[in-house]
Parts: C-alpha cells; sequence; structure tokens
C-alpha cells in the first residue's frame, strides 16, 4: 500500500483539534481477548523508540488497562459528569409517592430517597412531582486522568462503578487527548480501543483516520472481525488487520484473509503465538526486543506508520525495527 496521509473522513464530526499532522489510529478488535491491547502497548513503545512523538489513549473506560503496561504517573485529573441524577427537596416534599410510583427503574426508596445507582436521569419524576419538590441534578460518572509515562504523554479515564454512559466517556478521552497532542506537538495518537461494537466503539471509531482491527483465527473472533469492519466502513474509516496467533490455525488465517480482501481490506500483519508475549504480559511492559511476536509487531509498526505517516523514521534510542 503506498505510504500516504489520509484525508479525514466526512462523518459529519467537528475537525480534530489535534490539528492537521496528527494521525489517530484506534486499535479494535470486537472480541474481546484477541490482543488488542497488547498491540497498543507495542505500537506506541515502537513509535516512542523511533523518535515519533506520540500520545497514547485509552479508550477502553469500561475495563481499562493499558495503563498496566505503560505505567502513566498522573498529572491531572478531572470529573467526568455524565449525565444527571434526581434530587429531592425533602422539606417540599409532602409524600405523596407520585414520584416512586411513575420511577421506571426503581430509583426512589420508601422515604423519597433517590438511589444514584438506580437512578438514570430520565426525569419522570420532575414532571409528576405536584409540589416541585424534584430537581435533576449533574450525576459525576467517572475521571479522566492526564498523564506521563516514558512513551509520551497519555490519556485514560476510570468510570465508577455501576456507571454508564461510556461512550460519552470515550469521547471526553478522546478530546482530551486530542486538545494535549497539540499542545504537546504529538503527531500520532494511538488509541486502545473498546471491544465488542456498542456505543463506546462508535465513539472511539468516528473520526478517527485508520482502524486497525486486530483477530485471530477462531470462530468467534472472525465472526467479530466482519461487523467491526461494517462498523468501520460505515464510519467510513479506513480499516486494516492484524491477526494473532496467526501459526496455530492457518485455514482460519486463509478465511480471514479471504474475507479481508472480498471487503478490500488489507490484512498487515500476522503475528505468531509466542511465549514472550506472555512474558512481557507478565512483566507488566510492552513487547519489545527480538523475537518472533516483537519482530511481527515491528512489521506491524512500519506497515501502520507507512499507512498514515510515510516510512519510518531511525529511531534514536537505535531501535531495530
Ligand atoms: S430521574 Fe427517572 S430514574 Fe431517576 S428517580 Fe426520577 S424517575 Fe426515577
Ligand atoms: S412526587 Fe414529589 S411530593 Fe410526591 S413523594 Fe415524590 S418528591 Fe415528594
Amino acid at each position: 500500500m503506498m505510504a500516504m496521509r489520509r484525508a479525514k473522513p466526512d462523518t459529519g464530526a467537528a475537525p480534530s483539534p489535534a490539528g492537521p499532522s496528527c494521525s489517530e489510529v484506534v486499535v479494535l478488535s470486537g472480541k474481546g481477548g484477541t490482543g488488542k491491547t497488547t498491540v497498543a502497548a507495542a505500537l506506541i513503545a515502537r513509535a516512542a523508540a523511533h523518535g515519533v512523538r506520540v500520545l497514547a489513549t485509552d479508550c477502553d473506560v469500561d475495563a481499562a488497562n493499558l495503563h498496566l503496561l505503560l505505567h502513566p504517573e498522573t498529572v491531572s485529573s478531572e470529573p467526568f459528569i455524565g449525565g444527571d441524577v434526581a434530587a429531592v427537596d425533602t422539606s417540599s416534599c409532602t409524600g405523596c409517592d407520585a414520584c416512586s410510583d411513575h420511577c421506571a427503574f426503581g430509583a426512589m426508596a420508601p422515604d423519597h430517597q433517590v438511589s444514584a445507582l438506580s437512578c438514570e436521569g430520565c426525569g419522570v419524576c420532575v414532571i409528576v412531582c405536584p409540589a416541585g419538590a424534584v430537581q435533576l441534578v449533574p450525576k459525576e460518572n467517572g475521571t479522566v486522568y492526564r498523564c506521563e509515562t516514558a512513551y509520551g504523554p497519555m490519556v485514560h479515564a476510570r468510570l465508577h462503578p455501576g456507571q454508564g454512559n461510556s461512550g460519552k466517556l470515550v469521547a471526553e478521552v478522546r478530546r482530551s487527548g486530542r486538545e494535549l497532542a497539540r499542545r504537546r506537538g504529538a503527531t500520532l495518537i494511538i488509541s486502545d480501543g473498546p471491544p465488542g461494537l456498542g456505543c463506546p466503539v462508535l465513539s472511539a471509531v468516528t473520526g478517527a483516520d485508520l482502524a486497525l482491527v486486530v483477530t485471530e483465527p477462531s470462530a468467534s473472533a472472525h465472526h467479530d472481525l466482519l461487523r467491526t469492519l461494517a462498523v468501520c466502513a460505515h464510519f467510513a474509516v479506513p480499516a486494516v488487520v492484524a491477526v494473532n496467533k496467526a501459526d496455530i490455525y492457518p485455514g482460519g488465517v486463509r478465511l480471514i484473509e479471504s474475507d479481508c480482501r472480498e471487503r478490500g481490506v488489507e490484512v498487515i500483519g500476522r503475528m505468531p503465538f509466542s511465549r514472550e508475549v506472555a512474558e512481557s504480559t507478565a512483566q507488566a511492559r510492552p513487547l519489545e526486543g527480538k523475537g518472533p511476536a516483537a519482530e511481527a509487531m515491528g512489521e506491524l509498526w512500519r506497515r501502520v506508520h507507512g499507512i498514515l505517516c510515510g516510512p519510518v523514521p531511525p529511531g534514536p534510542r537505535g531501535a531495530a525495527h
């Protein structure tokens, strides 16, 4: 594939505040456990080793784990307000029970106190309360962290237990990441995307320059790969594929390659099943070094950088790949 900088797809989203010289690749998988975070961390480490000004974002806010490999130090944090919660003014409440009778989520206790965990902020109780005793107030759903790592800046988030709106939180992580990238002069954002195909994935993929979908030769991963590619196509985000553990079932890899070819999607990486991956994960560090999986990751990095930014620059840290 020819090295080129792709134009932003027109998704109707606001232009990236990260600036025209910053590209964004989001690593997706559909099925969990295919090695998405391993690949994202390895690409971030490779980028830093080649002197690329990279910024990492972890958009898997429901189960963030990129920080376990990158060991960020928090520089600042801010609360994420993802919605509203009902609040009752007990001094105005007449005890008529209209709110609890109409609440579809069982969030109103018998004493007319609101369960913040159950309340969906729908506002029905505000409408039905004859005394005007209920109002909606902003609800803190999580925290967004801006950090430094050995590989460059990082933005990640944590959703509070039982809280929803993770799609909104992903959008906030991306917005914060783009703003920090602009301030720090980053030229590449590598994002560890959420698994599955729900709202967080849609939030993570829209407006990205490239989706790298990590799969493996199993029926469930193959199935989810095709659904993920359909989502990328729907949002006009160019997609490429990397097959992890490619050597354990060559027939499955051929099926994946065939389906990708049909869709005009290129398979740009094939990583072997290797002990070195488990060892680097157990040591809580990105996959680097010279083993077969690390070398395949180096080739994947060259392909990703080539698609987004052109040939890989020589590494100031003496990187081999
Ligand atoms: S805002 Fe909706 S969910 Fe929350 S207490 Fe009122 S009616 Fe129930
Ligand atoms: S509807 Fe209003 S007045 Fe009636 S119990 Fe609920 S909060 Fe109190």
